[in-house]
């Protein structure tokens, strides 16, 4: 865990007014991104309040020394993949140096001032290149509801309480938020046909999950000690895991998830750092009695004690007709990362465990976090019971999954007593029509 120190401070104020008070970009974030601007080149820049601050010409105006200027060479590059492998030190150089320079008071306001973008100005894209995606299945009150559609007695299958379980995804379909996604077409059998057939997906869903950047990487066949896992955290978004159940029902027996979720994957553009996310780190919920202990390489008394953290996670579903009529988005579900079985630094423990090597830039997904209850269920699937009980919306609409011209939207709010309260921006998406 980071010290906190004064970038946390919640009696820092950001010279840009937008900053105060905003839900996501405080200056006490501060999350890196890399965006472009009249469909110009890539560049790399840290959310503040409505603005962005371009870390390029930051340099070129002189305003890092030392290790900050250091982290700020490796950052200024269309792909954050350089910067995240430097780790904690550089990271917390140049996040106190930018803090200082983005404050009230700032003796190079001016200068600072000549770096800053309006975020309206620009477009976002993915933040690193991203080499390898696995997605874990930590969020134990999906795995249990899910599991109880196919087996009502045994949920969880023996496991469970073991392994953090998890599937290799596909990276060369991950988009940033705001690239609309396309229903796909695929092979599904209905119970009662007799044979498959080759159409577009009818049971479109989401998945309600945040990612896991990783910064330094280990090298091969060289396992990552469960103490050391957390030095390897270079960040954290917001994932959208879109599945589609019906090809995923037909096709996952038995290697598991293929064609279901290889179509698209959305993430926040934002990396928010471990470092911004220090003062919202909490105990791991405690295991239910009977549950067993997990086996000593994944068990670390200091993740234990503060491994996990209280972050709110909010899925909201736009449809045509909601919009049209001026009504809000529907809120499908609020969940928080205290639902996951499985710390972050336990997942990449495990996954470094028989000698697998990640590199920076390399995503992890949490897999889906919902709560115990329908109101807090992140995905579809759960909350209209395996497709049985339909959403009511608003609109005078159903859904029991996605048609097209929705749009699913995650936030994610950070909150506790005495701190600032940041936010991961949004990770959004609409869905197309699939192809003819
Ligand atoms: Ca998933």
């Amino acid at each position: 865990m980071s010290i906190l120190d004064e970038t946390h401070a919640p009696e820092r104020r950001s010279f840009v007014a937008t900053a105060n008070g905003h839900p996501d970009f405080p200056i006490q974030n501060l999350p890196i991104g890399i965006f472009s601007r009249d469909g110009g080149e890539r560049r790399s820049g840290i959310a503040i309040g409505d603005a962005i601050f371009d870390i390029g010409l930051a340099l070129q105006s002189g305003l890092f020394e030392g290790e900050a200027r250091m982290a700020a060479e490796a950052a200024a590059a269309p792909e954050l993949n350089a910067y995240l492998a430097l780790g904690a030190p550089a990271r917390v150089a140049l996040r106190r140096r930018v803090s200082a320079l983005l404050a009230v008071d700032c003796p190079e306001q001016s200068q600072v001032e000549a770096c800053l973008h309006p975020s309206s100005d620009c477009a976002m894209h993915l933040p690193a290149r991203i080499g390898d995606y696995t997605d874990f299945y930590v969020g134990i009150h999906h795995a249990t509801h899910v599991g109880r559609l196919f087996r009502p007695d045994s949920p969880l299958l023996p496991n469970y309480k073991h392994v953090p379980i998890g599937y290799h995804g596909r990276a060369s379909s991950i988009l940033a938020s705001g690239t609309a996604i396309r229903r796909p077409n695929g092979q599904t059998k209905a119970a009662d046909a007799d044979a498959p057939t080759y159409g577009p997906s009818r049971r479109l869903d989401y998945e309600l999950e945040i990612g896991v950047f990783i910064g330094p990487g280990n090298s091969l066949g060289e396992p990552i000690a469960i103490g050391d896992a957390a030095e390897h955290i270079a960040g954290f978004c917001l994932l959208n895991d879109w599945s589609a159940r019906d090809i995923q029902a037909w096709e996952y027996q038995p290697l598991g998830p293929f064609l279901a979720k290889n179509f698209a994957s959305t993430i926040s553009p934002w990396v928010v750092s471990p470092e911004a996310l220090a003062p919202f780190r909490i105990a791991q919920t405690p295991r239910a009695e009977g549950d067993p202990q997990p086996l000593p390489y994944l068990f670390d008394e200091k993740d234990q004690r503060q491994g996990a953290f209280d972050l709110e996670l909010e899925a909201l579903l736009v449809t045509e007709a909601l919009s049209q009529k001026g009504l809000p988005p529907h809120r499908l579900a609020l969940s928080n990362t205290q639902h996951m079985y499985w710390t972050v630094a336990q997942m990449i423990a495990h996954h470094a465990s028989g000698g697998c090597n990640l590199q920076p830039g390399d995503l992890l997904g949490s897999g889906t976090i919902s709560g115990p209850d329908l109101a807090s269920a992140g995905s579809l699937l759960e909350a209209t019971e395996g497709g049985k009980s339909p959403i009511r919306l608003a609109s005078g609409e159903e859904r029991l999954f996605l048609e097209d011209g929705d749009e699913i939207i995650f936030t994610a709010r950070a909150r506790r007593e005495g701190y600032v309260t940041i936010g991961f921006g949004a990770c959004r998406a609409k869905v197309l029509p699939a192809r003819q």
